[in-house]
Formats: C-alpha cells, structure tokens, sequence
C-alpha cells in the first residue's frame, strides 16, 4: 500500500496540482469506497446530492492509507450545522467550543463537521468578531469560524490529518503534503509549529501520540519548540486533560508513548507528582511505571480489560507511598497514614487532569488492599478473595513485584491460593502466622476512664 503512495510521489507527473490542493485521482492511491463504513458513506453521499461538498477526513484516511482500522469515520462539509441536521433524521448539533452534528446511525456516530478557519484577520485578538476567542498566551477558546475547504485544512492538527477522501469520485486532496509525510513516516504540525502549538497545547499531547501510536518520527521545526512550551498544558482544562490522559495511556502503544511525553517534558504537566519521584531509569518507581504500561500495552492488544483506575493507580503509589512514609514517621497507624496521603495525592492529581470518582474509588481500594493482603491468616485470606477488588489488588502486588519490590513471595501466595481447592485454600490460611485468628481485645464493660 506504501509503495503505491511512493510510486507515486517517485513519478511527478502523474500529481495534479488543483489549485490549492494535490488532488491524487483514483486508481493512483490504494483507498477504495468500500473502505469507508456504509454510513459514513451515506452521509457523504446525502450531502453531496443536496450540492454540498463532503469528505471522509482526518483519522480514518491517515489509518486506511497505513492499512490500518480506523476508529470512526469523520465527515467535513461546506453545509453549515444547521442546514446539516434537517437532512438527517437522527442527527442533533453538539458542542461549545466547536459546533458540530452527529448522525447516529443503529452502529455508528458519524461526526460531521463544517469547514472552519482559523483566520483571525479581520478581527481582533480577544475575538472582536466574537467568534474566534483567543488568550493573551495565544489559546483559542472559541472558535467557529466557517471557511472553505483549505481553510479546514490548515487548521488541522498534523499534515497525515489533513487529507481529504471523496468516495463520490474515489479521490484524495491533499493540501499540506500529508501524503509525502505518511509515505517518510513524519509527524509534522500544521503552520508554524509555537503558534498552534500556543493555540492549543494538547497538540503537544496529540503529536506524541500519532508518533508513538504510528512509530513515526517527529520532524525537527514541529519538535524545537516543544519542550518549552510544555508548561501551556496547566491551561489546559482538567476534564479535557484526563481525556487526553487516556487516549495517551491506553493507545496500545502506552509505554513508548510515556518514554516520549518524559522525553519532551510533557510527563511533568500530566502527572507532576510522580516526576520528582522518577529521577532515574531503572530506579524502583521508573520499573513500576515501566511494567504498568508494559502490561497494560500487552492487555489491550490481547483485548482484554483495561481500567484507568489500575494505571493511574500505578502512577500515583510511589507518591502515595512517599507521603504515607512521612506521615507514619509522625507516628500514625500505616493504615491511617496510606489513607491520608491517598487523600491529598487525589486531590493534587486530579486538580490537572479530573479523574472521575468512578475511578478514584477503586484506586483507594487498590491501595488499601495493598496493606491487607499480606494479612491472610485465618478467615481473612476468603474475604479478601472475595472483595469486588481483589483482583485488581492482585495483580497490582503482581506489578509491583516484577519492578523488584521485595515482598515476601506475595504474590506467589495469592497466586496459589486461587488455584487451590477449598480445603487446601484453608489449610494455607491456617498456617498464615499473621494474626489472623486473634480476637480483638474487648475493653471490659465497666472500665472506668482513666482519671490523670
Ligand atoms: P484517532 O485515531 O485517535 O481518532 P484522529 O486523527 O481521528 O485520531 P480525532 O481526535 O478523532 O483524531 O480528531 C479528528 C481530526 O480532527 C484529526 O484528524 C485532526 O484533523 C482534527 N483535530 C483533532 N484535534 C485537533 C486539535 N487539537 N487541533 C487541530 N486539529 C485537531
Ligand atoms: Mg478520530
């Protein structure tokens, strides 16, 4: 598939230079209509008959281009949001800072979006067209200005994100040489890279993504500027940060993804906690970060569950335990002082990027499971077998042995014990010495209290 892009790109004349765009014909590129889903295809289609133009854009041809799956299929037009809706039947317009339509069909949400700009001429900076808002930082808080099809383009994230597929005709325009940098392998942002970059810091977020996610190299001008504008991220909102947070860590491709965001100065801006913790590699802390991604990375791509409460968990435990530490040096119980410093490390995190509470429940319980496994003597070894979060617990003592913490052969034990019969499971918890079978002492009834 590469090589007919580069075939391509090897004989000039077979380019069409229309205009403003490269418009690359069918036959001369390996996209074909049944590419595209049967609905992203109709909106296309209804769109064009009603005599606008409209294109499958974005993600989805960067993804068939590189013979992968896409996720969803985008669609951008010159139909304005509201002349779009009456066209479908389940359509609604969404959005703040962006306004767009979704068509939901019965297996799919297609986006569809108008073709904006990202002029500011005309106006002045703070939006006197009160469209288009911008900060003093240069960050676009508003912005709905409609334009034509080039204008879309250049204020698109990466030159791979900004080709334009039209199945009507089975053609690809291409107006920043987004096929010249899918065909080298290039992240390159659009424009001039501090001033997107300003406009928006999560592109920060976004070019390390598609490097790591794709194994594509960042080009020198959009990487200069990087990493000192990596500070721009602490305006960005929490909500829109934890997103963002997740589409980094759960990509498949997490652990390479946080070698370059630590890389660029980006980790620090995400979750500043644990970078003063993580000076090294190959220190305990880096080796959990490290095997959390790793596994997480190998359980997505065998499809199976992953939790951001499990990997935010990971991120957060050497700090959580660095608190915890101070706090019992002040003389409280391990179990209070686990409990307080995970208070104040939740809170500190999710002040940048907002972790629901959905999550921070069950990482607290992760947590304090971490105290009461190795207590399993007895009947406690069932009843934590037993609590809706064990597994998870389990497998965070299992993380935490693999980046060489020394605990005993915990997670041995508890591997045993699950593939124990009942009978054997009990004998294994009788021979616990861990206090397991004593009773709390009872204060006698009548005690007096002590008078000093
Ligand atoms: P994914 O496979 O993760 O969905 P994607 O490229 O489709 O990748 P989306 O977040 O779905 O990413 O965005 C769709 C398109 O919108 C992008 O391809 C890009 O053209 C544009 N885009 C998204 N975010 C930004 C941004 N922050 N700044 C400029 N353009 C953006
Ligand atoms: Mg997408």
């Amino acid at each position: 598939m590469l090589k007919r892009i580069s075939n391509f790109f090897g004989k000039s004349q077979r380019q069409q230079n229309v205009g403003d765009r490269l418009v690359i014909p069918s036959g001369q590129h390996s996209l074909s209509p049944k590419m595209i889903s049967r609905d992203a295809r109709k909106v296309v289609d209804v769109l064009q008959e009603n005599g606008y133009e409209a294109y499958v854009v974005g993600g989805s041809v960067r993804d068939l281009l590189l013979g992968l799956k896409p996720k969803d299929f985008d669609v951008a037009t010159n139909a304005k949001p509201a002349e779009i809706k009456p066209l479908f039947r389940r359509s609604r317009i969404i959005g703040r800072r962006f306004q767009i339509v979704h068509v939901q069909f019965s297996r799919e949400l297609i986006e569809v979006t108008t073709f904006r700009s990202n002029e500011t001429k005309g106006q002045d900076k703070k939006g006197g067209g009160n469209r288009r808002q911008q900060t003093d930082s240069g960050m676009l808080t508003r912005d709905n200005v409609f334009g034509s099809i080039s204008d879309d383009a250049s204020r698109r994230d990466l030159t791979i994100n900004a080709l334009y597929y039209n199945p009507g005709d089975n053609s690809i325009h291409d107006f920043a040489d987004g096929l010249e940098d899918i065909d080298n392998r290039t992240i390159r942002i659009m424009g001039d890279p501090a001033t997107r970059f300003r406009e928006d810091p999560v592109r920060l977020l976004r070019v390390v993504r598609f490097a790591a996610k794709l194994g594509f190299t960042i080009e020198r001008s959009t990487e200069k500027p990087m990493r000192k504008l990596a500070g721009d991220l602490d305006h960005v909102s929490p909500p829109r940060l934890f997103d963002e947070s997740l589409k980094l860590f759960m990509s498949g491709q997490g652990l390479a993804t946080f070698w370059l965001l630590h890389e660029y100065g980006l980790f620090d801006h995400i979750v500043p906690q644990l970078s003063s913790l993580m000076k090294e590699r190959n220190s305990l802390n880096s080796n959990l970060i490290e095997q959390a991604f790793t596994n997480t990375d190998l359980r997505i791509r065998s499809n199976k569950r992953v939790t951001p409460a499990f990997i935010y968990a990971a991120l957060l435990w050497p700090s959580v335990q660095h608190l915890a530490k101070q706090y019992q040096g002040q003389g409280n119980s391990p179990a209070y002082a686990l409990n307080k410093a995970a208070g104040e490390v939740i809170a500190r995190q999710v002040s940048i990027t907002a972790i629901p509470r959905r999550f921070t429940m069950p990482m607290r319980e992760i947590w304090d499971l971490q105290l009461l496994l190795p207590r399993r003597g007895g009947q406690r070894a069932k009843r934590l077998s037993e609590h809706p979060r064990f597994r998870a617990a389990y497998d965070f003592v299992l993380l935490r042995e693999q980046a060489g913490e020394e605990l005993s052969g915990l997670g041995d034990w508890w591997t045993a014990y699950q593939e124990a019969s009942e009978d054997k499971q009990q004998e294994m918890a009788n021979i616990q010495n861990d206090g397991g079978k004593k009773r709390r002492r009872r204060k006698p009834r009548n005690a007096k209290p002590k008078v000093q």
